[in-house]
Parts: structure tokens; C-alpha cells; sequence
């Protein structure tokens, strides 16, 4: 919000005003009889018994002298003080004095301004006092008043608006927001037919995949105004905070109709509601409830609508979804490489590339990047090349940003001794040799032992194209060569001088045999059934799931991961034992280059095989 400036101006010219006043009153006071010098009251009398002064102005008890040696008699050059009470005469002036006694009413200017001024004073510091106080306590509860405010931020008066053409790929998406587009630019073409206009559209997709720029893009699209909050912002310390910023949100949003409110996170604000044991939600239900009010309170010709943008639509309350709320959906996915592809365009479209970028593999390689993830290679290969001092950015710069991003920066200066070195060549040589020879794993992309991250070393392994499913056969090799740095380590160096090397390699197997065997009914005796445990309810501060099957159950499954792990972990061994030179060749590349390519991998692996028993 603008300040008010003349009100600003208003206080600044009362409180010079101020100022100003009190120093004349001041100056009235004391200026007139600054240069009068004080005597001494016998002094005066006794000068004034002899004959030496002129004459004597008697104001109260002030007395206002003009010494006889003065040429001007009515400019008094001495003043003095005579006590309370009694008159000049009776404090010892003779009758026979030949002074002019002029007696003057007591309250002249002087006394009447210091009277004046001894009221005026106290009440225009009084004054001042509490109008700087008012106006600090008035910060503070405008501050107070305003914790229930919204802190949505208004878009839409900008002069760059987003458009749908901004956005790369996401064609589906744009389709369906194209006719909440047209409800909002022509509700009228609706209502006439008598359809009732959407008030609340759910906006579901992976974190980075264009959710919010979605959203600048159709009130950008609109020409409307846009409201963005983020479900968080609304769950405060105080239980009813949320609420009246719900409340206040629409308020202002109706104000401004026709326009957009975006709710990012609203599952920050809208997951499911409890049992209420445990105590501690009542905060975000106050608010879920207050969203849903106010999307009910909507009249039929308000022309506001409610976007709101999640990566879990299956936590959300049912109330959010019921018709009439946020009843349509919008599925964005994470890009497919045509998709990445443009979407990279976008983003290095307005940075200087030399012609050595392919954009293309880059865009093969990127499997399962958001377009956040993109936009972030496509900065991070801009940073690289200014570090550099070049003009341009070239496709080692575009490769330098897309491994830092994908697995973390490089961290040459963490130093492995000799002995480590080694063991990290064989290890990762272990996942490369597996993940080359079984037939169902994706090409090997790049072996390195460069720590990065937080891992040692890394191998990776890229798809050729995207897929959208995953067989038994696929998992069952993903699962072997993520075993192969630890049995290589194992083979080489005996089973009790295995390291802590392969921890994350375990946790992702692990993961990957207890998703094959609970969620996607891959287990040898559970198949074709899942054991999805729900989502988690509160209870006192803890997450608590409900699980969906029995304790013999339970035993099945961990029976199921354990088979498909000492399966995995025995096909890995026998892949290893069976290739010990391509093994050692591979490793010994490592410690020369420390980073070997795809093609090379192929080279050094060349005679490598799988023997029978490894396939399954
Ligand atoms: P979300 O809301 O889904 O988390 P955002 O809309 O905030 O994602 O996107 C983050 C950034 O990612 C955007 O600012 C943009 O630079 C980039 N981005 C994401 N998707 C696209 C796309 N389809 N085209 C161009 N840029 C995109």
C-alpha cells in the first residue's frame, strides 16, 4: 500500500508548529527583561532614599529600576524583587524619595505570557508526549489488527504478465485452464445457458512442474488480477489467525472480482481431517473449514476462482473435493523429453550458447527433472560460464550444471586416502560391471570416484528413453546393481572388511524391494496385491498409521523383501566373481581418470558376460 502522504504531511507541519510555538512563548517570556541587570532589593532602596535613582516601575512584587544617571528615564536598566505582602513603603522607601514610583497592574504582558505559558507549556509537552505515544501504539496494534490480515500478494498489475505461451510443454494442462480462462473473461456466455460457473480448480503435480506460473498464466490470460498465499502462510501460533486471514482473503478477493485466488501447499491447510485426538490441529481444521465457507458463501454471480496447487490430492480432506469446491482437477506431470526439451529452450533461449550445446541430449538425459529443475541447469550452466570469465555458455558448462544438479556438486577437495581411493574403485566398478551385463538394467551414463554430494563416488545409470512403466524383470536388476558396489567390495577384500560405503546403497534397495513387494504386488507369494498403509492420522504429536493387513501379513512382507534382497545380492556376486578382469580393469581406469564416459564403459567392459545363473 501506498503511504498517505498528506497525512504524513499533516503531522510533520503540527509538529514544527509545535516547536515554533513554544519557543515564542519562551522567548516572550524571557527575552523582554534579558538584558536587565538584578539588584538587590536594599540596594535599590537605600540608592533610592539617596536620591539616585529616577524612577521605579512596580509591576506585583517586580520592581523595574531606572538609576537617575540613565538619560532616558522610561527604560528601566535594573530590576529587583520586593517580598510579598507588604507595600514598597513599609519595606523601607521614605515618603520624601525623590523617585517616580509608577505602580502598574500586576499582570502585564510579561507575567500574563509566563502564566500563559506556564499552563500552555506542560499541556504541549502533555501533548506531544501522547501524540508520539498514540502514534507508536497505534504501529503496534495496526500490527496486531493486521496478524489476521491476509498476506496474500496481489499480482496482476505488472507490466510482464505470464501468459500461456510462456509456459514449455504442459499442453493438456493449458487445455483445461483455457475454459477457466473464458469463465472468467466471459461469465455472462455461462450463465445465460444457466451453467454454473466453477469456483475452486485443484491444480495436481509434482513440486517445480509450473503449478503457480499455470496459474499467473490463465489471470494473465484473463487480463484479472491474482491473489497468490501459500496454504502455510495461513497456520499461525494462534488458533483463529488462520481463519481471519481466510476471511479476509475473500473479502479482498470479491473486492476485486473478477479475479484469482491461488492457494499454493493447500495441503499445508486442507489435509484430512482427524479424529481430533491428540489435540493440536484445531488450528488448520478453523482454517480448512473457513476456505470451505467461504467457497460455499461464493454467490452464484461472484466471479472469483479458486486455484489451488498440491502434490498430494490424496491427503486432501474429501469436504475440499465434494462439487461445488475445488471440483475440477488439473493432472500436471513431470515433462517428457519432447517437453523438456522446449522447456529448456525457454530458459536458455535469452543466455548467449555457443553452438557446441545440444539442448536435444540434454533433454534425453534429464529424465524426471521438473521444469524447475531445468530452468535450475539452464542458471547454474550460466554460472559456470561467467566463473569461467567466458562470453558464451558451451556443452561442458550445460554437462558441469546438470550433474551438479542431478547428484549434487562436485567435492574435489574432500581427500581419500590411497586406500579408500581404491576401495571406491572397486565399489563403484562393482555397480557399473552389474548394471552392464544384465539385460534389463539401463546403459551405464558415467562411472566416477569424485565424491559429490554426499556420496563417495557415483555411477549412473541413464535410461535410453522415457518409460512410464517398470517390470519384475527391471526392478529385479535395479536391485542387483545397486548391491554391486558392496559385494565388489566383498569380493575384493574379504566379507568382515566391507565399509560403510554402500549405506545409501542399501537404503535404496531396501526401498525399492518394500515398494515392489507393499505397493506394486511384485512379492513372489503376495502377488498382485498391495498393502498400502493410509496415509497417517495425528496422535498426541506422532504420525500413526493404520495398517491395513495382519501381523502374519506383515511377517510375509518382510519375508518377501528379504528373498527379493539376498536374491538381488547373490546375482550381483555372480556377475562379479565371473568377471574379475573387466572388474580390475574398470577400477584401475577409475584411479588414472577418476571419471570414465558411457562409451568408454562399453570399451573396458567389452568382454564382460552375465553368467547363466545371473539372469533371471
Ligand atoms: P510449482 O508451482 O509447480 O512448484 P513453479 O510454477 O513455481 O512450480 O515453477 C518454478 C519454475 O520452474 C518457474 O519459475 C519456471 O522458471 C520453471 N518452469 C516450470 N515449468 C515450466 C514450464 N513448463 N515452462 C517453463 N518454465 C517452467
Amino acid at each position: 500500500m501506498k503511504p498517505k502522504q498528506p497525512n504524513r504531511l499533516m503531522r510533520t507541519t503540527i509538529f514544527w508548529a509545535l516547536i515554533v510555538a513554544i519557543a515564542l512563548v519562551l522567548w516572550a517570556v524571557y527575552a523582554p527583561q534579558q538584558n536587565l541587570k538584578e539588584a538587590a532589593f536594599s540596594d535599590v532602596i537605600r540608592r533610592a532614599n539617596n536620591g539616585e535613582i529616577a524612577k521605579i516601575e512596580l509591576r506585583g512584587n517586580e520592581l523595574l529600576v531606572t538609576p537617575m544617571s540613565e538619560k532616558d528615564k522610561n527604560k528601566p536598566t535594573e530590576k529587583s524583587f520586593k517580598e510579598e505582602g507588604s507595600s514598597i513603603y513599609e519595606q523601607g522607601l521614605r515618603q520624601d524619595t525623590k523617585a517616580t514610583i509608577d505602580v502598574q497592574k500586576p499582570s502585564d504582558t510579561g507575567t500574563t505570557l509566563w502564566n500563559v505559558a506556564s499552563i500552555l507549556i506542560p499541556i504541549l509537552l502533555f501533548g506531544a508526549f501522547f501524540f508520539f505515544m498514540f502514534r507508536q501504539a497505534q504501529g503496534q496494534s495496526n500490527q496486531a489488527l493486521g496478524f489476521g490480515k491476509s498476506r496474500a500478494r496481489l499480482y496482476g498489475n505488472e507490466k510482464e504478465k505470464v501468459v500461456f505461451k510462456d509456459i514449455a510443454g504442459n499442453a493438456e494442462a493449458k487445455e483445461d485452464l483455457v475454459e477457466v480462462v473464458d469463465f472468467l473473461k466471459h461469465p455472462k456466455k455461462f450463465k445465460e445457458v444457466g451453467a454454473k460457473i466453477p469456483k475452486g480448480v485443484l491444480l495436481v503435480g509434482p513440486p517445480g512442474t509450473g503449478k503457480t506460473m499455470l496459474a499467473r498464466a490463465v489471470a494473465g490470460e484473463a487480463g484479472v488480477p491474482f491473489f497468490s498465499i501459500s496454504g502455510s502462510e495461513f497456520v499461525e501460533m494462534f488458533v483463529g489467525v488462520g481463519a481471519s486471514r481466510v476471511r479476509d482473503l475473500f473479502a479482498k478477493a470479491k473486492k476485486n472480482a473478477p479475479c484469482i485466488i491461488f492457494i499454493d501447499e493447500i495441503d499445508a491447510v486442507g489435509r484430512r481431517r482427524g479424529s481430533g485426538m491428540g489435540g493440536g490441529h484445531d488450528e488448520r481444521e478453523q482454517t480448512l473449514n473457513q476456505i470451505l465457507v467461504e467457497m460455499d458463501g461464493f454467490e452464484t454471480d461472484t466471479n472469483v476462482i479458486v486455484l489451488a496447487a498440491t502434490n498430494r490430492s490424496d491427503v486432501l480432506d474429501p469436504a475440499l473435493l465434494r462439487p461445488g469446491r475445488f471440483d475440477r482437477r488439473v493432472t500436471i506431470t513431470l515433462p517428457e523429453r519432447k517437453d523438456r526439451e522446449a522447456i529448456l529452450k525457454v530458459h536458455f533461449e535469452k543466455k548467449p550458447i555457443d553452438e557446441s550445446v545440444n539442448v536435444d541430449a540434454l533433454a534425453g538425459k534429464t529424465v524426471g527433472s521438473s521444469g524447475a529443475d531445468l530452468a535450475n541447469i539452464a542458471n547454474e550452466a550460466a554460472i559456470i560460464a561467467a566463473r569461467h570469465n567466458r562470453k558464451h555458455i558451451t556443452n561442458k558448462d550445460v554437462t558441469e550444471a546438470f550433474e551438479k544438479v542431478a547428484i549434487g556438486p562436485e567435492r574435489k577437495t574432500k581427500v581419500m586416502n590411497e586406500a579408500e581411493k581404491e576401495l571406491t574403485a572397486y565399489h563403484e566398478a562393482g555397480h557399473a560391471i552389474v548394471g552392464h551385463v544384465l539385460p534389463h538394467s539401463d546403459p551405464v551414463h558415467k562411472v566416477t570416484i569424485i565424491p559429490r554430494g554426499g556420496t563417495g563416488g557415483s555411477t549412473w545409470f541413464l535410461p535410453p528413453e522415457d518409460r512410464s512403466y517398470t517390470s519384475v524383470l527391471e526392478f529385479k536388476d535395479v536391485l542387483a546393481r545397486a548391491l554391486g558396489g558392496r559385494i565388489a567390495e566383498k569380493v575384493k577384500y574379504g566379507d568382515d572388511n566391507i565399509t560403510t560405503g554402500a549405506g545409501s546403497d542399501l537404503r535404496q534397495a531396501t526401498a525399492v524391494a518394500r515398494d515392489m513387494v507393499i505397493e506394486q504386488g511384485m512379492g513372489q507369494s503376495l502377488r498382485d496385491q498391495v498393502f498400502h498403509e493410509d496415509n497417517g492420522g495425528m496422535m498426541f504429536d506422532r504420525m500413526v498409521h493404520e495398517r491395513p493387513y495382519s501381523e502374519d501379513t506383515a511377517k510375509l512382507i518382510d519375508k518377501e523383501v528379504q528373498i527379493l534382497i539376498k536374491e538381488a545380492a547373490h546375482r550381483a556376486e555372480l556377475v562379479i566373481r565371473a568377471n574379475p578382469t573387466a572388474l580390475k580393469r574398470m577400477a584401475d581406469a577409475l584411479l588414472e581418470k577418476e571419471t570414465i564416459e558411457g562409451d568408454e564403459v562399453v570399451e573396458l567392459f567389452k568382454d564382460a558376460k552375465a553368467p547363466k545363473e545371473a539372469i533371471v
